[in-house]
């Protein structure tokens, strides 16, 4: 060691000793702490929340959600324990000191973070940052699986066929895209629209656990199967763990099937329009 580092290591000693943080081990590889924000929102143990009182079933073909028949409450799915990656980076003695929380990250701050963002392969074939879009203050964040071609070239989740199909189930659900927030697991387009890769979800996953912990929803739905995995550690098949609520922290969440699954399997829209029907009547505290 040099003396220039001894001399900065020793202040940094000092700085922690005054802070009354006497003792440091030497780290592994991977193994960082989690940002205060995300232990928060962490899913440590998934729990199965009660049956979603009987919902009311809506019309399809209808912009406002019309009661008719009330559908069977869906059974209790078992829970899984998830596994939340370590964040990308992580602070070290050689690096500045965190500013000090002063309260709630918001989503400005996460997207200024996150920058011209180059921390995964997907960046080199991407061309724009798919963050996310809608109210910071949602009830209802969704979340999907990664930007397709159209959301890559306009900056916006769900922009294509898949979310107009979305959008339809919104409006059925009765709210507006407006009022809810949408994102994806992966920041940046895959190729070829490929299921993102292990590696790209845990380098990008911790900027969306911080963006829902700024969010504070009361209600998270994963799109498709990989949403479900990531954010809940679901290892059914999701036409199995469809419409049942779990616990994400204190927030609770449900998996339904992706729209552009929908798309290409017409015969199951009545699962989206089922799982929609459980949203709204969770939202409505019915
Ligand atoms: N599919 C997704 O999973 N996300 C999008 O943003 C668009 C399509």
């Amino acid at each position: 060691m040099n003396d220039s580092t001894r001399k900065e290591l020793t202040a940094w000693l000092e700085f922690y000793q005054e802070l009354g943080i006497e003792g440091f081990c030497r780290r592994k590889p991977g193994d960082v702490a989690l940002p205060l924000a995300v232990e928060a929102a962490q899913p440590t143990v998934v729990v199965p929340a009660e049956p979603a009182p009987a919902p009311v079933r809506m019309v399809a073909s209808s912009a406002q959600a019309t009661p008719i028949t009330p559908i069977k409450p869906a059974a209790t799915a078992t829970p899984s324990r998830a596994v939340i990656p370590p964040p990308a980076s992580a602070f070290n003695l050689f690096e500045a000191p965190p500013a000090a929380p002063t309260g709630p990250e918001t989503l400005e701050q996460i997207r200024k973070d996150l920058g011209d963002c180059r921390r995964c392969k997907l960046a080199p074939t991407r061309k724009t940052i798919v963050f996310g879009d809608g109210n910071p203050h949602a009830e209802l964040v969704f979340i999907g699986e990664g930007p397709g071609a159209d959301e890559d070239e306009q900056g916006l989740p769900f922009v294509g066929r898949a979310g107009k199909l979305l959008n339809k189930m919104i409006l059925m659900a009765g709210m507006k895209r407006e009022d809810v927030y949408i994102c994806n697991i992966v920041k940046c387009r895959p190729p070829g629209n490929r299921t993102p890769e292990t590696d790209e979800i845990e380098t990008c996953s911790p900027f969306l656990y911080r963006q829902i912990a700024a969010i504070k929803p009361r209600l998270i739905c994963c799109l498709g199967a990989p949403a479900a995995r990531t954010v809940l550690g679901i290892k059914e098949g999701i036409t199995k763990v469809h419409g049942h609520f779990y616990n994400f922290g204190s927030i609770k969440a449900m998996p339904t099937v992706h729209p552009a699954y929908v798309l290409r399997n017409m015969r199951e829209e009545k699962i989206l329009i089922e799982d929609f029907e459980k949203i709204r009547d969770f939202l409505r505290g019915a």
